[in-house]
């Protein structure tokens, strides 16, 4: 009886006519196709994209060489070197970001005391060498200071959902 009732439909096209009906339903639709780079989806001020590294308003790195976001990183992408200052102050004399091995799970950001660590909007990177994709502390300071305004304005989002 089964077969019977399949041949049947198969006689009437009655899946054909329903998958082109399916198809007649999406071709008036409205179109949801982005048009990237020209035209771009809404990002969360929590977007986890390109690191950096936060300076305070008067130029001075916030970093205090704590190392909390090399031990928290569970992929052990960060490196994390440090010395004294002469007035005492402890900063990194090394601090290198390895892309290849980071997860962007934002452990470091989340385990900064001093938000010096964060993750930017910035997603549009690229390396063409693996050492490209190899970040050291003065392009993670430069990736601060070119997006600090950003960071600061999703820094002050995030607080009023907390
Ligand atoms: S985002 Fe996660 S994986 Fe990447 S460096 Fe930070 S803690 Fe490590
Ligand atoms: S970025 Fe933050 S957590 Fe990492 S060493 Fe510097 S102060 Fe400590």
């Amino acid at each position: 009886m089964g077969s019977m009732k399949e041949i049947f439909n198969s006689l009437l096209l009655k899946e054909l006519l329903q998958g082109l009906s399916v198809t007649g339903r999406h071709l008036f639709a409205r179109k949801i196709t982005v048009r990237y780079p020209e035209e771009r989806t809404p990002q969360s001020f929590r977007f986890r994209g390109l690191h950096a590294l936060r300076r305070h308003a008067n130029g001075e790195e916030r970093c205090i060489a704590c190392k909390l976001c090399e031990a928290v990183c569970p992929a052990m992408a960060i490196r994390i070197e440090m010395g004294e200052r002469e007035d005492g102050s402890r900063r990194t004399t090394r601090y290198d970001i390895d892309l290849h091995k980071c997860i962007f799970c934002g452990f470091c950001e989340e385990a900064c005391p001093v938000d010096a660590i964060v993750l930017t909007r910035v997603f549009e990177y690229h390396g063409e060498r693996q050492s490209d994709l190899y970040y050291t502390k003065p392009m993670l300071l430069d990736n601060g200071d070119r997006h600090e305004e950003q960071i600061a304005a999703d820094k002050a989002a995030d607080a009023r959902y907390r």
